[in-house]
């Protein structure tokens, strides 16, 4: 019989940001070779471009001809590295966010799988290194053997296949002594791939394991007892700070791992990372994974890998971990899951812990969001009973929660007569702190010396040339700067406006008081940690380390400060200001507010001493403050949710972002306003509710003009049949889409 070759077709998406697939010829042999999920380099316009295989056909659609199609370049990997699973869910982040597929396929991916440029040739690889081993001796040549070569064979004899580096040093010899004898066939030399290891360094942290309190043992039967079942289940673990919610998420992973399936743990910050794997490789060992942003790209493509092969069953990372190649899934943890760093902030936008909960759906597995301060949104769910409602309402060793109070500085201002930083009571509480030989954390959520520089005699701001913001004075550094562009210029002698010299530095950051303190309280051993300080992990590190040992007696700090530690020795918390936060013209600013309060509030008195808190405000009355003094999430809650119902605002709503940017001013507001007009031409019956366009609240960013314009509507569905044919009337209509973004389940609005 004649054989038939069929050339057959791969269907790809590109790691760029559009929308469509694209199909290519493949070669009789890449045809047999090829698989769904592999990475295939393929010709686009004028450049080679690294895509993924999302399907192979065998005839080709009725909508393309073989003329217009173009061969693929090299198929990239023989087997997928982008499984069925991942390529799934891959699939629903795209659809349900609205983003191109091969834009998430590339997020799901460690980083440097998909270069730009061509050439596989710089594809991340594993790590080989030069390995010696021994070969079967054939008798009767020993004698002929120099002592060198003897020495070898000795050491090999005795310990095995060496790495040839260390073999020299054992042996004490050369090279060319191992290589005469791998000609005499004595020993082989090979390569081998070694793990690039992130968590090499700084292991040694106990692996004791408590006795479970009764509310521990009584929220962990609820899940474990869902686990058994091995079916879909959503927990929502409402537990206040230092309650043991770590304890409980370690022994589910546990229960995961004796069911014979693996498990995951998502965490916020890169910042808590270190601190989290290495309680898990003290309890699981080598099989734990860790995936975050700051490790080195061969540690994290080898990390994957040993994820990918079933090595590592137990992951533990940020965001795109929750794309892991983890095998049979059993348990999904999403620490903190409040945390706005959940959400991508660039396209993809992606909500990793709304990715997780349908990952758990998807693979049956059970998932586990923890908080002590859940998102309005979670709770919500929880209260429908779309989760499970799981709370640890008491600290550990019934330690009371610390006292928290408000500092009114309208009366510290009408007492002094002008504006203070600090009050009375919180320079006393400092000083009292430091005398009884215990901690004070001071936050304030600003960093640099001063917010803004002002000139008093034309009344100038000195502004980011490319931002809608004022730029921040860093002392030390003698720049001043911009926090959302990083553009950065020398201090002003004059203004530059009126050419006067009636500069005056406005608004205090962190570096600012530091100094404050070092000068009030000489004897006071200060720190600061924030990103200024922290830009290097090392140092972060150390100034934890310090603190945690007694060498420093105040940390101050931005909100990077609020999270995860566990300092039993801090005894006093204050709060320099809120008040910034809470005018910030987005939904949310009382929710996070109340969040970043309770949780910093959360860090005193986690020892043996009561703790205090002190928050400074012009709004003292604010409920978010009043709440969160009482920490009383449910009262908040109910009140939150009241204001979000009043406002149409999530979870009431469906909540749809699309911002307009680009450098040209009248253009971005025509083309915001022709897109509000196609938005209305398909929202005739009125499903959904449209606002805008409006300058966004940050105008400008990085150089370009930002126009807002919001859709609420009162399903998903409706959100999305609007803003998709809203869209695509705005792109026949002429819209460059690459200045628009659509953003599903905004994080914030601004
Ligand atoms: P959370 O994650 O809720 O803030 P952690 O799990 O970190 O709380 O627990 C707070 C502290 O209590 C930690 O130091 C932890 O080691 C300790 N701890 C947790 N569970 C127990 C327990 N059952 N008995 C004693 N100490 C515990
Ligand atoms: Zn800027």
């Amino acid at each position: 019989m004649e054989s038939v070759t069929k050339t057959s077709y791969a269907e790809v998406a590109v790691p760029l940001h559009v929308f469509q697939t694209f199909t290519y010829r493949l070669t009789p042999e890449q045809s047999d070779q090829a698989e769904v999920g592999a990475r295939l380099v393929v010709p686009l316009g004028r450049s080679l471009v690294t895509s993924y295989i999302v399907a192979l056909l065998d005839e080709l659609p009725v909508n393309l001809a073989e003329v217009d199609l173009k061969d693929a370049h090299d198929l990239v990997d023989p087997e997928p590295v982008c499984s069925p699973e991942i390529l799934q869910l891959a699939r629903w982040v795209a659809d349900y966010y609205a983003c191109p597929l091969g834009e998430v396929i590339k997020a799901a991916l460690p980083p440097g799988m998909s270069p730009k440029r061509r050439g596989a040739a710089r594809f991340i690889k594993p790590k080989l290194r030069r390995f010696v081993r021994l070969r079967p001796a054939e008798n009767s040549a020993e004698h002929k053997l120099t002592d060198a070569q003897r020495r070898v064979i000795s050491t090999l004899a005795s310990s095995g296949p060496m790495l040839l580096q260390s073999l020299l040093k054992t042996a004490n010899v050369s090279a060319s002594t191992v290589s005469s004898l791998q000609k005499k066939a004595r020993v082989e030399i090979y390569d081998e791939a070694v793990r690039r290891d992130p968590l090499a360094e700084g292991l040694g942290i106990s692996t004791e394991e408590h006795t479970l309190t009764a509310a521990q043992l009584s929220v962990l039967a609820q899940i474990e007892e869902q686990m058994n079942s091995g079916a879909y289940s959503a927990f929502l673990l409402h537990g206040v700070t230092g309650s043991g919610k770590t304890e409980i998420y370690m022994r589910a992973m546990n229960k995961a791992l004796s069911l014979g399936r693996s498990a995951m743990m998502l965490v916020p910050e890169i910042a808590l990372t270190p601190v989290f794997s290495r309680r898990l490789r003290a309890r699981f060992g080598d099989q734990v994974a860790i995936f975050h942003s700051s490790l080195q790209k061969g540690e994290r493509f080898d990390e994957w890998t040993r994820v990918r092969n079933g090595e590592a069953r137990v992951v533990i990372g940020t965001r795109s971990a929750v794309f892991a190649p983890v095998q049979n899934l059993g348990l999904l943890v999403v620490d903190e899951e409040h945390e706005s760093s959940y959400r991508q902030q660039e396209s993809p936008y992606y909500n990793a812990r709304d990715v997780a909960i349908v990952r758990a759906q998807k693979e049956s597995a059970t998932v586990v969001l923890g908080s002590a301060t859940p998102s309005l949104e979670s709770f919500h769910n929880a209260r429908k009973g779309k989760y499970q409602l799981v709370a640890l309402p008491q600290r550990i060793g019934a330690r009371p929660m610390a006292d928290a109070k408000i500092v009114d500085m309208r009366t510290v201002f009408a007492r002094h007569g002008k504006p203070r930083v600090f009050s009375d009571e919180l320079l006393e509480a400092i000083r009292e702190t430091r005398e009884r030989g215990e901690q004070s954390i001071i936050l304030l959520n600003r960093r640099g010396y001063s917010s803004f520089i002002l000139c008093r005699s034309c009344g100038e701001t000195i502004q980011c040339p490319n931002c809608d913001v004022t730029l921040t004075y860093h002392r030390s550094e003698r720049v001043i700067v911009c926090h959302y562009c990083n553009h950065r210029e020398a201090v002003p002698r004059v203004c530059p406006a009126c050419g006067k010299k009636y500069i005056y530095y406005v608004g205090e950051g962190t570096e600012q008081l530091e100094e404050m303190l070092r000068l009030l309280f000489p004897a006071l051993r200060v720190a600061r940690i924030d990103r200024d300080t922290t830009a290097r992990r090392k140092v972060f590190e150390q100034s934890l380390a310090d603190f945690s040992a007694g060498r420093i007696d105040t940390l101050v700090g931005t909100q990077m400060l609020a999270k995860g530690h566990d300092f039993p020795n801090v005894t006093l918390v204050g709060v320099v200001s809120v008040d910034a936060g809470l005018a910030l013209p987005d939904f949310r600013s009382a929710e996070r507010t109340f969040q970043l309060i309770t949780q910093v509030a959360g860090r005193a008195g986690r020892g043996d001493r009561p703790g205090r808190v002190l928050i400074q405000t012009y709004h003292p009355y604010h409920y978010a403050l009043r709440h969160a003094c009482a920490q009383d999430y449910e009262g908040f809650y109910e009140e939150e949710l009241r204001y979000r119902q009043n406002h149409s605002y999530p979870p009431f709503v469906a909540l749809g972002s699309l911002l307009v940017h680009g450098p040209d001013l009248g253009r971005v507001r025509n083309d915001s306003l022709e897109l509000r007009k196609q938005l209305d031409r398909v929202n005739q019956e009125r499903k959904c509710r449209i606002l805008g366009p409006a300058p966004a609240p940050l105008a400008r960013l990085k150089g370009e003009h930002r126009f807002q314009i919001l859709i609420k509507a009162g399903s998903r569905k409706h959100l999305r049949e609007v803003a998709d044919a809203g869209l695509r009337a705005a792109a026949e209509s002429g819209i460059n889409m690459r200045s628009v973004n659509l953003e599903i389940d905004p994080v914030s609005i601004m």
